[in-house]
């Protein structure tokens, strides 16, 4: 094949990957191809790395399928998006052979039990491995572990061997460009999965039918650890906004009462939410981890305030503050930052927007010099590092999970 017909292949194959998982199909428009040839037998399932590349043997797009290619497109993507170059177990140290060899089963397991209807025969699924559907990566890893100390094997004889590459756990091969920069940096691949998360919610609101394994790695994603919710409706309760007491009718949402009045559409009443503004610390101190649990946090406040009916406006600060954004989802969000800390620039950028927000939540891991209590204005320091300090003036959250 001729490499315009390969890469018409691949495109193909994309097309046909997105069709069969559309909650997918930014992610896989994410993807960059990388054409190698020479290493055919170790490219069969055209291996991904941590920087969202593909590699793409030319003998291995020739041979196969539309069919496998969208396959392993859809397998490959998952390993990305799953994070399980990061959940490798032992982390930054070099496993050994087999124990990479276990993980892959691992990794695999946990994706193809969603894929059952489109496998390709070269994939393990956890049927394979004589364990129970839905488990995570690291419940396979642990069960193959345990099987391999009592019976002595090193894999199970019904697995086909075989590479995902760095992009299931993170350790470089040598069909591998480190001279390619990367499609997606870190920050973006994390905005990429939150808005693949977004897409399967939007899916399973509309009753679209979502495989059991993406449905429960969205919630993960999208779970903000402080219950926004509950923190602004004692706002509103406790008639802490500036437009306490004020109560509009709306025609936006019909009353009940609508339904005995038939052919007449009443205004019903709706309690008037308070102007929020989230401050983002994206200084260096901030880790991915963290930052991934900032951009949680921020979905469960869009959440709270009503997702798609409300703007949210953000402004992420270092040393100084960037311009205001306003948003209605959190995969419409820019992160600029990087530098030193200093939370008082976003503080005077946010109380200088107009309408002066009536509550600030501040996101960050406290490292910071605070400003004086501003006047009139509610703050909440939702706090990614335990360690880290606030302010006595502010209510402060502890926001779990971002070590
Ligand atoms: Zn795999």
């Amino acid at each position: 094949m001729t490499s315009p017909e390969l890469w018409e292949k691949w495109s193909a194959a994309r097309v046909r990957a997105a069709h069969q998982a559309p909650y997918l199909a930014t992610a896989l428009l994410a993807l960059d191809r990388v054409l190698v040839t020479g290493a055919s037998g170790e490219l069969r399932r055209f291996p991904a790395d941590p920087g969202w590349h593909v590699y793409a043997g030319v003998e291995e797009l020739a041979r196969q399928s539309v069919q496998e290619v969208a396959f392993w497109l859809v397998h490959q993507v998952t390993h990305l998006l799953r994070g399980h170059a990061r959940r490798c177990p032992g982390g930054v140290v070099e496993p050994l052979p087999e124990e990479r060899q276990t993980w892959n089963l691992a990794t695999d397991a946990e994706i193809n039990d969603d894929l059952t209807s489109d496998l390709t025969p070269e994939a393990t699924t956890p049927a394979h491995l004589g364990l129970p559907d839905g488990w995570t990566a690291e419940q396979y890893w642990h069960a193959l572990r345990d099987s391999s100390r009592r019976h002595g094997h090193d894999l199970p004889p019904t697995t086909t061997p075989g590479d995902c590459g760095s992009g299931c756990d993170g350790l470089p091969r040598p069909w591998e460009r480190d001279d390619l920069p990367p499609a997606l940096s870190s920050t973006t691949a994390r905005l990429t999965a939150l808005d693949t998360a977004r897409r399967i919610r939007e899916r399973l609101n509309a009753q679209d039918d979502v495989p059991a394994g993406w449905r429960r790695w969205a919630d993960q994603v999208l779970e903000p650890t402080v219950s926004w919710c509950r923190h602004l409706s004692a706002m509103v309760r406790h008639g802490l906004t500036q437009a306490a007491g004020r109560v509009d009718h709306t025609y936006l949402r019909p009353s009940r009462r609508a339904a005995a009045l038939p052919g007449i559409v009443l205004p019903s009443l709706r309690r008037p939410l308070p102007s929020v503004t989230v401050l983002i610390d994206t200084s260096g101190s901030i880790t991915e981890t963290m930052l991934a649990q900032a951009l949680a946090e921020v979905t469960g406040v869009l959440r709270a305030m009503g997702v798609g009916r409300r703007l949210l406006t953000v402004i992420t600060c270092d040393a100084r503050a960037y311009r205001p954004q306003t948003l209605t989802r959190v995969s419409d969000l820019r992160l600029d930052g990087g530098g030193g800390t200093d939370l008082r620039a976003g503080f005077a950028a946010a109380l200088s927007t107009r309408p002066r927000p009536d509550l600030i939540i501040a996101i960050t891991d406290g490292r910071t010099p605070w400003p004086h209590r501003p006047p009139g204005t509610r703050v909440v320091v939702a706090l990614l590092d335990p360690a880290g300090r606030s302010p006595e003036w502010a209510r402060t959250v502890h926001v779990e999970g971002a070590p």
